[in-house]
C-alpha cells in the first residue's frame, strides 16, 4: 500500500501525492476537516480546510486559526490530487471528504449517519473503490427507530413532568445532538433552558441560518421556580453537578445511541434513555457501504474488528485502520460512555 492515494501514518490519514492529512490527531501542515467535532477538528494545524458551514463551530472551538471554507461538491485541486466535500448528515456543516487521481478514488467517511434528522444537510452516498468508515455502532443490535417515534416519547416525557409542574433535564452532546434534539420537541409545552454550553452553539449556528426554537440560558440569577415546566437541556457532563441541582426533584433524561444499551443505561443513573444517535446504526452502515460500490473497506474507531469480520463474509476487503477518533459523545467504549 505504499504508494496508494491515502495512508495511514502516526499523524493520522496522510496523502503523500498531495501533501495533506485528514482529520490528523498531530498538528501538521494542512489539515482538511470533515467536521467540528473535537476528535475530528483538533488545535495546532497551520492551515484548515473545511465546508463553509462547518467553519463557524470550528472557530468557536479552536480560536483564531487559518482557514479555508470549501462549498459541498465543489472539487478543489491540491497539489494535483482532486479534492471534494460531501454532506456526510452527522452534524451541521459535515463531509465526507473524497480524494482522486487518475482513477484511484477514496472517500473518507469522518462519522455518518445515513437518515435525515432535519437539521443538518442529509447524506450524499459517493462511489469510490476505497472507503474509510466510521463504525461506532457496528454491531446488529443497533437499530435506530424513526426520528418522529422519539420525538414522541421526548415530548411524553417532558409533557407529563410539565404537567406535574417539574422539570424534564435532558442530557446530550452540545454540539449537534442539541440542536437536533431542539428541531425534535414540541415548544409549545413550555419553557426550553439551556446550559451554557449549549445556549453558545446554538448561538453560532442561529447565526449560520439554521432555525431552531426559542431558548433561555440558565444564569445565576435565574428564578427557575417560576419556570417550572421546563426542558432543560444540558451537556452530559453537566447532569451530575452543582449546576443540575437547582432543578429539584427533575426527571432526568440522557439521548445517546448507547442508550440501546440497558447496561449503559442503568451504569448512567437516568429516569430515561432516549435511543437518538448522530452515527450510522447497523442497516446505515452496510447500506451506506454497498452505496459507494468500494471493495475495500477501512473501519475505524467502534467495534471495528466485529464490522470487519462482518464485511470480509460479505466478500469486501476489510482493514481495520486503528485512528484516534472518539465514538459517540467522545467515548469509544459504551462502558465508558
Ligand atoms: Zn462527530
Ligand atoms: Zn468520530
Amino acid at each position: 500500500m505504499t504508494d496508494a492515494l491515502l495512508t495511514f501514518t502516526e499523524a493520522g490519514i496522510y496523502c503523500p501525492r498531495g501533501d495533506f492529512y485528514i482529520d490528523p490527531w498531530r498538528p501538521v501542515d494542512r489539515a482538511l476537516i470533515t467536521h467540528g467535532h473535537s476528535d475530528h477538528a483538533r488545535p495546532g494545524h497551520r492551515r484548515y480546510l473545511a465546508t463553509h458551514a462547518a467553519l463557524p463551530v470550528m472557530r468557536h472551538r479552536l480560536g483564531a486559526i487559518t482557514a479555508e471554507g470549501i462549498a459541498y461538491d465543489a472539487p478543489l485541486d491540491i497539489n494535483g490530487v482532486t479534492v471534494s466535500f460531501h454532506p456526510a448528515g452527522h452534524i451541521p456543516g459535515s463531509a465526507q471528504i473524497r480524494v482522486a487521481h487518475k482513477g484511484e478514488v477514496w472517500v473518507v467517511s469522518g462519522d455518518y449517519k445515513t437518515t435525515p434528522d432535519s437539521l443538518c444537510e442529509p447524506f450524499e452516498p459517493v462511489r469510490c473503490q476505497h472507503f474509510i468508515t466510521e463504525c461506532t455502532f457496528g454491531l446488529p443490535v443497533f437499530k435506530w427507530a424513526a426520528q418522529d417515534s422519539v420525538a414522541q416519547e421526548i415530548n411524553q416525557w417532558w409533557a407529563a413532568q410539565a404537567q406535574a409542574g417539574g422539570y424534564a433535564l435532558l442530557g446530550a452532546y452540545s454540539l449537534g445532538k442539541a440542536q437536533r434534539l431542539l428541531r425534535m420537541v414540541d415548544p409549545q409545552i413550555g419553557p426550553i433552558l439551556t446550559h451554557g454550553a449549549v445556549e453558545a452553539t446554538n448561538a453560532v449556528l442561529r447565526a449560520q441560518g439554521y432555525a431552531l426554537p426559542d431558548t433561555r440560558q440558565v444564569t445565576p440569577d435565574m428564578d427557575v421556580k417560576a419556570l417550572a415546566g421546563a426542558l432543560v437541556l444540558a451537556p452530559p457532563a453537566a447532569l451530575g453537578s452543582a449546576w443540575a441541582k437547582r432543578f429539584k426533584g427533575a426527571s432526568t433524561g440522557f439521548a445517546s445511541g448507547w442508550m440501546r444499551l440497558r447496561g449503559v443505561r442503568r451504569r448512567r443513573g437516568m429516569d430515561r434513555g432516549f435511543v437518538v444517535s448522530d452515527h450510522a446504526d447497523w442497516d446505515g452502515l452496510l447500506w451506506a457501504i454497498r452505496q459507494t460500490g468500494a471493495e475495500n473497506i477501512y473501519p475505524t474507531h467502534g467495534y471495528t474488528d466485529i464490522f470487519a469480520r462482518h464485511l470480509g463474509s460479505l466478500g469486501y476487503q476489510a482493514r481495520v485502520v486503528p485512528t484516534e477518533f472518539g465514538g459517540e459523545d467522545g467515548a469509544a467504549d459504551p462502558e465508558a460512555a
